[in-house]
Parts: C-alpha cells; structure tokens; sequence
C-alpha cells in the first residue's frame, strides 16, 4: 500500500547504518496488521545511495572486526543469546503483530532462531583449520579459513526474524560484516533482532539493515563490495539472484520455493499422521517453506484419513494470532489471501473435490486475512494444485496403490524441499529415504527442518548454489580457505 491519507502518527521502521537509525529519503509504504486489515507501521523503501551506504559501513568495519579474535567475536553471540531471550515476549509480539502467525508459533520460531546463534557461538571450533607437518623435507602445511568480507541475505517474509538468523550470526561469527534487506512486507523484527545484535557488544557497522524490494536487492547484487549473497525466498527470484550475484563474481547461496509431500502408508499410526500432517499443513498458516502441500494416501486409507483430516481441521481455531487459544493466523497480506482463494478456485475448475471449505470459516469473514483450513480431495498430479506452491492453508490429498506409485507423485515434482513418509515398517521408511528426491526427509514427523547444526538442505528448485545455509555448509559458504606451506631450513 503506498502511503496517501494514512495517519501520519505510524511509527516508521527504522534503517540502521553504523548501529544507528538512520532517516530515509526513499518513498514510504504502509504496512498493515494482517489480522485486523488496519495499517501498523510506515516501511520506507531506501535510495540505491542508502544502500551503498550500508555497504560502505560494512566495508569499514571489516578491518577491526575480522581481525577481532575469534573467541571474542563468539563472546557477543553467547550474550547475543541472552539479550534475544530477554526479549523473548517483545520480539513474539512484533511477529505476530507484523505477520500474523500466532504467539506460539511466533515463540517457536525465535526458538529455532536462538539455536542458530548458539551454533554460531561455536565459531572458534567450527573455524579450525587443519595442519600436517613434514609434507616435505623441512615443510609443514597448515590450512585456515578466512572471512569473506561484506556479505549481504535477503530474506522473505514467513520467517521475519528466524530466517536473518540463518544468516547473520555466523557471518559475523565468522569475521564478516554484514547488509540485511529483510523482506519489505515484516521488516521489523529484522531491524529489532539486529538492534538487539548492537545490545550485545557489536562495534558500529558490523550489521547493517536496509529496507526496499528489487530495488534494493539490485544494488546489493551488483555492488562489487559485497563478497557473498545469501538468499532465502521463491524459486523464480532466488533462481533470478544465483545468476545475477554469480554474474557479478559473488558467492551465492539461493534457497527457493518448495511442494512438500507427506506420503501416508496404510500400516502408519494413524491417529499420530493425522496430528502430524495437520501441524504440517496448517500451521503457520501454510506459509513455510516445509509445510506439507500434498499428502499421498497409499491403498486403502485414503477415505478414513481424509475424513480425520477434515474433522481435525473443523476443530481448529481461526484467529488473530494474538488471541488465546488462536491455533491459525491470518496471511500475510491481502494480496496473499487472494492469491491462496485464486488457488482454491482453481482446484475446483480442475475437478477435485472441496472436502473442507475454509473459505467458509467464520473468521474468513472478518477484516483480518484469513482463509480456513482446506482440503482438496481427489486430486490428480497433473492439476495445479498439486504441483505449484500454494503457500496458505490449502492441502491436497493424492491416492496411490502401492509406495513406488507414491514415490513416482513425489519425484516428479520440480521442487526438492521436504518430503515425509508416515509408516510402522522400516523397510519402507529406508526405501523412501535412499530413494526421495528431497533434500530434507521426514520419518512419521512433518516438519523436517534440521536443527541449525545440520544445514537446510533443498534440492532441485529448492535451491540455487553449493553450500546450504546453516550446519558446516554455513561456514564454508562465510569463510575462504586459505592454505599456507612453510619451509624452515635447519
Ligand atoms: P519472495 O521471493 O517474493 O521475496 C523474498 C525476498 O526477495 C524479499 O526480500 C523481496 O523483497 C525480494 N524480492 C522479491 N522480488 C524480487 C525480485 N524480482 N528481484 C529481487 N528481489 C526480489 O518470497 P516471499 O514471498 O517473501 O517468501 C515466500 C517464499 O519463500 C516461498 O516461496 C517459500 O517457499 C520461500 N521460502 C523458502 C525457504 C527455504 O529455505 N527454501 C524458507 C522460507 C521461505
């Protein structure tokens, strides 16, 4: 929305440049709380010359802090953990006020967050090179990493402050500095966690956040300063900012969209899948990146499993998140919503079946935007909905004779992100993992995001690059290697 008649008392999202807030020339836009339909805050768009100017502060900074110890740079990410925990209600507040999802679910989020920064905390350790003497008469070899220097993440918006914290704790861990462009739509939280970042001991300029969309990204991906991108959104603009960053000589790591299947055997608990494919499919309202967009029902429990689902959805609350007992949030943004109803609509013109109608949900109806659990049944692999990324509260339910026919529906999707088997047999959770096209494989549990030890691994269109974020893929993708043969003669 741009800004017009809106009151002029919003508070405006701050940029941050040096660790300081900075005003903004560029053009402002009006966010708005997904829940009520009423507008939150101004969200101003930065020049491309506030943009080089993150980066020039950035750059300044690299000097001191890459050559700050690494012990101490991993001091500021422990007290780094404890300012964020501090702060933990503050910062679930402004998630949920900001995106919509609920308190618990925002909570959750910081949670996986928090993890992230404690694996940074491990920079010393996760930064050791190796060493071998005498590889020759008199010559020892000895390999470092080294950091890069000015790295940039773009991130999207279902995760407002998790997804910068994949990325910029263990950049700066690791010796970088570092340019934020979180996404425009829930900027907030970034500039807060960042702000937070400073509270803990962080020298001036070593974070920094700016705001825009295209715009913005542009400059940092055309910026010779900026070493490395880091790029966490849809599949065509992360396909989009591979090539772009690569063309321009950076390291790019690009985690794209994704179609998530949970395959459903007939021997499974069933009562367990239910739970776990409605926690998959419906929390967070759809928007995550691993949420389960299509079950595959295998042999003959298609029927009973379709009818709990439909029984389990009826008994979700729909609400603001910020309301007890709420167990679904609102979308993002009207634009969404409508995006997700086109969706629906859709798979009715295609011919499945509407087995739970969420647009008939009473909050659907409220200002707020919101779309009800919904259930597509009788759905056929080639139809849209079974293939394109929905990313709202919309699951689809495949039949299947036997788990080669389920495999074949799972790999012949263009994405690569999570895929779930649900099952009592160990033979047939062994074949789906050796033989699913996916880079993150659930085992009777629907959400197989890895701890932030492991890294987050997409395949396919899923993901653009080489190194994935978090686990030992972090610090491969924010360190240069650097290996170093010495001679000293006697
Ligand atoms: P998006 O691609 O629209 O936006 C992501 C970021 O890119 C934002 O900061 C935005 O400002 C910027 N951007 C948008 N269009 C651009 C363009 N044309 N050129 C340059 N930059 C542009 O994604 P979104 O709607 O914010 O987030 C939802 C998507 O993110 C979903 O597709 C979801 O699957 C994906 N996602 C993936 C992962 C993963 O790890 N694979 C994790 C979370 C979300």
């Amino acid at each position: 929305m741009a800004i017009s008649a809106v009151s002029a008392d919003l508070k405006l999202c701050p940029v941050l440049i040096d660790g300081k807030h900075q005003p903004s020339r560029g053009e402002t836009h009006v966010q708005v709380n997904p829940a009520t339909g009423q507008p939150s805050a101004l969200i101003p768009y930065c020049t491309s010359e506030e943009i080089s100017l993150a980066i020039a502060s950035a750059q300044r900074a690299f000097p001191a802090w890459s050559a700050t110890p690494v012990l101490q740079r991993a001091r500021i990410m422990f007290r780094y953990r404890q300012v964020l925990e501090a702060h933990q209600e503050e910062l679930a507040t402004l998630v949920t006020e900001e995106h919509g999802k609920t308190l618990a679910e925002a909570q959750a989020s910081l949670a996986r967050g928090l993890e992230c920064v404690e694996f940074a905390a491990g920079a010393p350790s996760l930064m050791m090179g190796e060493s071998l003497p005498r590889v020759g008469s008199d010559v020892d070899t000895t390999s470092i990493r080294e950091p890069l220097g000015v790295c940039a993440g773009i991130t999207p918006f279902n995760f407002p402050l998790m997804v910068p914290l994949w990325m910029f704790p263990m950049a700066i861990a690791c010796g970088n500095t570092f340019v934020l462009k979180p996404s425009e739509k829930v900027p907030r939280s970034a500039v807060r966690v960042a702000e937070l970042l400073y509270e803990a001991g962080l020298p001036e300029g070593v974070l920094n956040v700016v705001h825009g969309d295209k715009g913005a990204v542009d400059v940092l991906l055309t910026d010779p300063r900026v070493r490395a991108v880091s790029f966490v959104g849809s599949s065509p603009v992360a396909k989009y900012i591979y090539s772009t960053a690569a063309a321009h000589g950076k390291r790019v790591q690009a985690m794209g969209g994704a179609k998530n299947h949970s395959v459903v055997m007939p021997d499974c608990n069933l009562k367990a899948a239910v739970e776990s494919v409605m926690a998959s499919s419906f929390g967070c309202a759809g928007e995550r990146c691993v949420a389960t967009s299509v079950v595959v029902a295998v042999g003959d429990i298609g029927d009973k499993l379709v009818a709990e689902l439909c029984q389990a959805a009826d008994q979700m609350r729909v609400g603001a998140g910020d309301e007890a007992r709420c167990d679904m949030g609102p979308l993002v943004t009207v634009e969404h919503r409508d995006r997700v109803l086109k969706y629906i609509d859709i798979g009715e013109k295609e011919g499945a079946k509407v087995a739970r109608d969420g647009r008939q949900d009473s909050a659907a109806r409220a200002d707020g935007y919101f779309v009800g659990p919904t259930i597509f049944d009788e759905v056929k692999p080639e139809m849209r909905i079974a293939k394109e990324e929905i990313f709202g509260p919309v699951l689809s339910v495949i039949r299947a004779r036997d788990l080669n026919e389920a495999m074949q529906v799972v790999n012949a999707s263009e994405h690569g992100n999570a895929a779930s088997i649900y099952t009592r047999s160990g033979e047939s959770a062994k074949k789906f993992a050796a033989a699913v096209q996916s880079g993150m494989v659930g085992v009777n549990l629907g959400v197989p995001a890895p701890v932030a030890i492991f890294p987050f691994s997409g395949w396919k269109n899923s993901f653009f690059g080489d190194a994935h974020a978090l686990g030992k893929d972090a610090v491969r993708f924010f360190t240069e290697s650097k290996v170093v043969t010495s001679r000293w003669p006697e």
